[in-house]
């Protein structure tokens, strides 16, 4: 299924939240947002609608109408749409499904191959070679063609832990850099890691990544439950000084703590026990855990959408007091995209075994969603890549336009139907139907806007009886 890259049709697209203090008037296209009253509401809505209704209002209406028009609130604007042609200057790499951690909700069942049965792989060094010689290539290609490419990036994640094919890490790493060297392109390395590392392994991250996620489950006794060892013992000492290290070196570091019903009441404790012990961390991302893979044999369930929403929303308090960013990954009211990640654009992802997909949770090819996210190998006989286009093409359907269920949405632009490998679970693109999660991230970009309108301070508009249509209350 092709994305439709289609016009927004008239009228533009103009929602009406409400909450407990009344009605928003939002336009999400231009992330516009004003507080109304009902009667506001109602011209507005008449006036998107169908222009010439503007006629027969009194003069109050009017005003209401060229308030809102004067700040674009009626400006049709452009759909946004993503990257098409498969170009790719970035490259994740999962050097090995190894794993020295057995967390209990692991996606990918890391350390015991997939849950299918398949062995424990690293990646040849030659797959990962050619894997930065065409992101390079395409770099360098797309630089000097003038378009705004500073640099090509390599990933380092996995369906398994990274460093436990340490060896080839430095390969990637050295080659990478040779590569940007002759090229004159500059390489970028980024690295998701449990943190697990020895004392060499950690050096080698400090001088070399440029920024790095680390997993952690937040408290001491979370991670050491969830998140254990393979030997069974507990994780946290070693992550905390892993932590501590990258602190002291100033590198850029996130944390994402993934979080069960089980521990989603602490997550304001959570965020003052980062900020006393992780000061200045790029940002700690809270994701609510999806039962697949390993947790689907364990006993960790999905927090509830509500005791999620509100714990992280107790959560935010703390975190703007303490200073730390706080991040979910359906709420992002500052982002207009037609996809939640680079799966439509065909993310180049290459697994242990060569293969291409284009999602980090789709990893195995005796995973069914293989058939949609596969798109490509890497072929011995050809010593190179080989795509599918049709798959690629395919892909590109992956956006909300397609995605009729969230149509009606205010949160369209900004979710982008969310996950497409959590909400299209083994089911075709027309019956998306959004998931649980959809209550999170309605809720809390709702309070995105709310904060922001909420900190401006609220003016009186006589004309529009006490529509807040102030330019200092719109965005
Ligand atoms: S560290 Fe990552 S790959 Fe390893 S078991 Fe945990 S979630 Fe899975
Ligand atoms: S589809 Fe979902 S799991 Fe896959 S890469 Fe995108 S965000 Fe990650
Ligand atoms: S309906 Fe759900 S999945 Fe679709 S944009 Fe809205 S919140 Fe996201």
């Amino acid at each position: 299924m092709d994305c439709k890259r289609t016009q927004p049709p008239a009228p533009p697209e103009l929602f009406v939240l409400r909450d407990e203090q009344g009605p928003i008037l939002y336009a999400p296209l231009s992330r516009l947002m004003a507080r109304a009253n009902d009667s506001a509401v109602r011209v507005a809505l008449a006036y998107a609608s169908d222009p010439s209704t503007l006629d027969g209002m009194t003069q109050d209406e009017q005003d209401v109408v060229f308030a809102l028009r004067d700040r674009g609130f009626f400006e049709q604007r452009a759909y946004p749409q993503h990257e098409v042609g498969f170009r790719p200057v970035q490259v994740t790499l999962f050097p090995t499904n190894n794993c020295n951690l057995r967390c209990s909700y692991c996606y990918a069942f890391g350390g015991e191959g997939g849950g299918n049965g398949e062995p424990l792989t690293t990646m040849p060094l030659e797959v990962a070679q050619r894997s930065i010689d065409l992101i390079a290539r395409n770099a360098k290609e797309r630089m000097d063609a003038g378009e705004p490419i500073r640099n090509f990036l390599v990933s380092i994640h996995g369906n398994g832990e990274p460093f436990c094919a340490y060896d080839l890490i430095r390969k990637i790493v050295w080659y990478g850099q040779d590569v940007a060297e002759r090229l004159e392109v500059p390489a970028v390395f980024n690295a998701a890691t449990n943190g697990v590392l020895t004392e060499e392994q950690l050096d080698f991250l400090i001088a070399n990544f440029h920024s790095v996620n680390i997993s952690f489950d937040g408290l001491p006794a979370y991670q050491d439950a969830n998140r254990p060892l393979a030997s069974g013992a507990g994780s946290f000492a070693r992550l905390d000084h892993t932590m501590r290290r990258l602190v002291e070196a100033g590198v850029d570091f996130g944390i994402r703590t993934t979080v069960t019903a089980a521990m989603v009441e602490s997550m304001p404790q959570i965020v003052e026990f980062v900020a006393d012990n992780y000061p200045g961390i790029e940002q700690l991302h809270f994701e609510p855990v999806w039962e697949c893979g390993r947790c689907k044999t364990s006993t960790d369930t999905m927090p509830s959408p509500q005791d999620f929403t509100r714990n992280y929303l107790a959560a935010l308090e703390v975190a703007q007091r303490r200073g730390v960013r706080l991040v979910f990954s359906g709420a992002r009211q500052d982002m207009i995209v037609d996809t939640f990640c680079k799966v439509s654009s065909g993310s180049f992802t290459v697994t242990p075994t060569g293969d291409v997909t284009a999602c980090y949770e789709v990893s195995y090819a005796s995973d069914p969603r293989s058939k949609r996210f596969f798109f490509g190998r890497f072929d011995q006989a050809v010593g190179d890549f080989v795509f599918d286009q049709d798959k690629l093409d395919e892909l590109s359907g992956l956006c909300v336009h397609n995605f009729h269920f969230c149509d009606n949405c205010f949160c369209r632009w900004h979710c982008a139907g969310d996950c497409a490998a959590k909400v299209l679970d083994g089911i075709p693109i027309e019956e998306h139907q959004g998931s649980v999660r959809c209550q999170i991230s309605r809720a809390l970009t709702l309070n995105q806007i709310q904060r922001k309108l909420d900190w401006k301070p609220a003016i009186k508009d006589e004309h529009a009886q006490g529509t807040d249509t102030d330019a200092r209350g719109v965005h």
